[in-house]
């Protein structure tokens, strides 16, 4: 544990200002000289060592065995600017050094261990989960405009092409990541087992009144846009909340026209953002929703983005759930809120992924927190998970 504190420690510094937030955003030199860090570190665990063309860093530990299968362990080096510690890094650590450990105590496993640190999981210009979305050929290849952009980062077609990850042998992709959000830390437990990654819809929902004049206009005479987008929003959070869950609704972007304060508004643009693990909990909101807003002013309300839910595997989640218990931790099984490489990698293969908590529930600052305490329970909940995949075969 000592070794995995002071390798995080160490290799938390890339990037890190003065104030101890990280900044090792996408195509930046610090991403850069992380990859190398990581590559060196990976090669130091014993593994065999790589970076692929679109800057994922690979290390293999090879059981040996022709046509073995392979276990994935992996999560991203990239950060948001002036992220925290943890989110990514942890996972890329746990990773390697289980593989360590496995080498250390002379553990042989039937299958190989491919740790991945990838590149671009955060937001970016090349879309979130770029490294991993590469992995998984899922990057929009023919897309000129794409192109462009990505041969801005030094990145050509032949190389997003070349990025492309045999998965013929995978078993599964298991990731250690931080909660990101309050639960586990609110109700002080140490391991969220998930049970998937939400889906995400957005909509453009237009509201229309009629423009007049401020002053001569009574109130019972007004058909006030953003009075009825203000309604409409109030209705949303209420059918939210009722709808339970985990479903969550937000409405993050409102424009009002003509904006100017003694007319009287006549058009409001929001998008409202929609969250779920479950595609017919969101689709019996929306009809709801649709119903609603229709009743109480002129609305049109067109889908713009839709972003299917992943489920983690049922047998992952059991095995994980297994070594909870096996270590007598207090768990929950929850799902994430939050987009990880998990949702690329599930296309190709089962996802397991374990969440330890974050203090107060902060990520994507310099205040982003784990118990080392959490982070060893997290460590030695993926180690049983390893084992007993074996025992499995
Ligand atoms: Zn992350």
């Amino acid at each position: 544990m000592d070794r995995m504190k002071e390798k995080l420690f160490e290799l938390a510094k890339i990037g890190q200002d003065s104030e101890g937030g990280i900044s090792r955003v996408f195509g930046s030199e610090a991403m850069k000289e992380g990859q190398q860090a990581v590559e060196k570190y990976f090669c130091e665990c014993g593994l065999k060592t790589w970076t692929d063309s679109a800057g994922n860093v690979h290390g293999v530990l090879s059981s040996g065995r022709e046509n073995a299968k392979e276990i994935f362990i992996g999560s991203h080096i990239d950060t948001v600017r002036q992220g925290g510690i943890f989110d990514g890094l942890l996972g890329v650590v746990a990773g390697a050094e289980t593989a360590a450990r496995l080498l250390r105590e002379k553990v042989t496993l039937t299958k190989d261990v491919h740790i991945i640190a990838t590149n671009g999981e955060e937001g970016n210009e090349l879309g979130g989960t770029f490294g991993s979305r590469a992995m998984m050929g899922l990057l929009p290849v023919d897309s000129k405009e794409y192109l462009e952009k990505a041969a801005s980062f030094g990145f050509s077609k032949e190389d997003l092409l070349k990025a492309s990850l045999n998965t013929d042998r995978a078993a599964c992709y298991l990731e250690l990541h931080i909660e990101q959000g309050p639960t586990l830390y609110k109700h002080k437990e140490q391991i969220g087992i998930v049970t998937g990654i939400v889906g995400l819809r957005r909509y453009q929902v237009t509201v229309y009144g009629i423009s007049n004049h401020a002053g001569t206009t009574m109130m019972e005479d007004r058909e006030d846009a953003l009075v009825a987008a203000s309604r409409i929003i109030l209705m949303g959070d209420e059918l939210a909340r009722k709808a339970g869950h985990h479903l969550v609704e937000t409405v993050g972007v409102m424009k009002v026209y003509p904006c100017s304060a003694p007319v009287i508004p006549n058009r409001v643009e929001m998008i409202l953002e929609i969250r779920n693990e479950e595609e017919t909990l969101m689709d019996d909101f929306m009809a709801e929703f649709t119903q609603q807003a229709e009743s109480m002013a002129r609305v049109k309300i067109e889908p713009i983005v839709a972003k299917a839910p992943v489920k983690c595997r049922e047998e992952l989640v059991n095995f994980i759930e297994k070594a909870c218990k096996e270590e007598a931790v207090r768990y929950r099984r929850m799902p994430s809120g939050a987009t990880h490489d998990g949702n690329a990698m599930a296309v190709k293969m089962p996802v397991g992924m374990i969440f330890v908590p974050s203090k107060d529930g902060i990520s994507h600052s310099k205040d982003e927190w784990t118990e080392w305490k959490d982070i060893e329970c997290g460590m030695e909940v993926l180690w049983k998970v390893l084992l007993l995949l074996e025992k499995e075969e």
